[in-house]
């Protein structure tokens, strides 16, 4: 998979490399139901109009709205805005390091903040989004609805075997990459797929 994601996977997105956290959960919260090429000039004017989180949690809500209009569930941007404000209250302005404290933040789940601790600091630990669930569902042949709770508990339990013990980044990036590029809802790219020679679902 980090073999894979280094030659094939999406690279050179605004948000990649930076180990900014601000930035990397904006982009996270920001891609969450939406598409990166819709998610790119909006990252670009929300990160120049907000450059870091004090200037996020300083700015009227109407203002953050503004830049948020039309890319849709705007509850996002309203907790984006409180998280903000409560990392400058209870962190002293500091973003988190430790993905528990993240996802203590609000309206960020255990997989986004697995994903902003990755990117931002090179912290282990599975990620479980939408397109994730699919993957390891199919690769592993783990049967259900995902959103089942017994369900979700094996998924979540596989993730966290596979975690490598190094390249958490490009590996956390592959297992985003494979599911929004190549394990696709329907018609899946399994020709092209690195984990297609052991895949339940393939087979
Ligand atoms: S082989 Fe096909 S179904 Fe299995 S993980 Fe790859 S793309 Fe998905």
């Amino acid at each position: 998979m980090i073999a894979w994601q280094k030659a094939h996977g999406r690279r050179n997105l605004p948000w990649q490399g930076l180990r900014d956290a601000y930035r990397i959960w904006v982009s996270e919260i920001m891609l969450q139901q939406t598409q990166v090429a819709t998610v790119i000039p909006y990252y670009e004017r929300f990160t120049a109009a907000f450059p870091d989180v004090a200037t996020l949690a300083a700015a009227p809500i109407e203002r953050v709205l503004e830049h948020w209009s039309g890319l849709g569930y705007y509850r996002r941007a309203h907790l984006l805005h409180a998280a903000a404000r409560a990392i400058m209250s209870d962190h002293g302005g500091t973003f988190p390091r430790e993905a528990e404290q993240i996802a203590s933040l609000p309206g960020i789940g255990r997989s986004t903040a697995a994903a902003i601790a990755a990117f931002a600091f090179g912290a282990r630990g599975a990620i479980l989004d939408g397109n994730v669930k699919r993957v390891l569902a199919r690769h592993a042949g783990i049967e259900g609805f995902p959103g089942d709770a017994r369900v979700e508990r094996a998924l979540w339990r596989h993730a966290e075997e596979l975690v490598p013990d190094r390249d958490i980044e490009p590996y956390t990036q592959a297992m985003m990459d494979l599911g929004a590029t190549l394990c696709l809802k329907r018609a899946p790219r399994c020709d092209a797929c690195p984990v297609a020679g052991h895949c339940v679902a393939r087979r």
